[in-house]
């Protein structure tokens, strides 16, 4: 595997940042996980402009424009010879004195890798996976907002490590209301006679950009779509549910801890949904 930082490629054995980048001292960084289908990288303008806002939040500056990223993407593709990938994208506050100032760091350093893109199981979408409702709660957005796809990720990681304990395979995180958030990794929705939910970004979360596909492909169908909070009694209770991101796409949730939800198979909505998403992969990968 070849390595971009900073602007060259490194063998995966020499790719190195330093023990004083802020992003390992202190979790201070950003990433975003993007997915290559057939060469092309989709919805990238919209992974990038996440990018920018994660760093806006942050008051990180940002070393390359957006054209210089993407650039940077396509061209650790193309050092790597791949074509159906997974792309990450690091930007931490680099490195610097020991002290949480980001002053104290003049240089960022931005990170991309890419690898073989895996498939999850098929059978996760044929029969729908196992969620748990975790009690670590999304961080508060007044402490750490969401919004910012940060590297900065115990928040999750307490959660995950609740869901596996759990046997399931995502673990959904409740707000400070105690209405659903998110996954660990995760936008969720359910669906309740024909109509979708998804919780609002006033709940606390990372607006995804497979959830904003998704929600506008429902429009497309004409399904009604409301951004609406909903706490995890509704979410047993809904006739379908599914969680979205970058690498899963749509996949179909058919319980919620000792709760069988959607009679314990995918629903149609979430078929649909999940059919529109492929086809919409289809139509970016020629389009480009
Ligand atoms: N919420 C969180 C906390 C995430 O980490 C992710 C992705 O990793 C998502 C939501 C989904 O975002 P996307 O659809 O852009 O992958």
């Amino acid at each position: 595997m070849k390595i971009y930082i900073n602007g060259k490629f490194y063998p995966e054995d020499e790719a190195k940042v330093s023990v004083f980048d802020h992003g390992y001292l202190y979790g201070d960084g950003i990433y975003e996980t993007l997915r290559a289908y057939g060469g092309t990288v989709f919805k990238l303008d919209e992974h990038l402009e996440r990018l920018r806002n994660s760093a806006r939040l942050m008051e990180l500056k940002l070393p390359l424009d957006d054209p210089k990223v993407a650039k940077a993407v396509y061209d650790t593709l193309a050092e790597n010879s791949l074509t159906d990938a997974y792309i990450r994208i690091t930007v931490s506050r680099g490195p610097g004195e020991i002290g949480l100032d980001p002053a104290l760091c003049p240089e960022p350093t931005v990170v991309i890798f890419a690898k073989p893109f895996k498939d999850y199981p098929p059978e996760m979408y044929e029969k729908g996976i196992k969620v748990s409702v975790c009690r670590t709660r999304r961080n508060h957005p007044e402490c750490l907002d969401p919004a910012i796809k940060s590297t900065n990720f115990l928040n999750n990681i307490f959660a995950k490590v609740e869901a596996k304990k759990a046997g399931a395979v995502e673990g959904i995180m409740l707000n400070h209301s105690g209405d659903v958030a998110e996954g660990t990794v995760s936008n969720v929705f359910m669906v309740k006679e024909g109509e979708l939910l998804t919780p609002p970004a006033i709940a606390g979360i990372l607006e995804g950009v497979t959830r904003s596909v998704v929600m506008s492909l429902a429009e497309g169908l004409g399904i009604p779509v409301y951004e609406e909070p909903f706490n995890e009694v509704r979410m047993w209770q809904a006739d379908e549910v599914f969680i979205t991101n970058t690498t899963m796409e749509v996949m179909p949730v058919t319980g919620v801890d000792e709760h069988v939800v959607a009679g314990g198979a995918p629903g149609e909505v979430t078929k649909r949904l999940r059919a529109a998403f492929r086809e919409e992969v289809r139509r970016c990968s020629k389009t480009r």
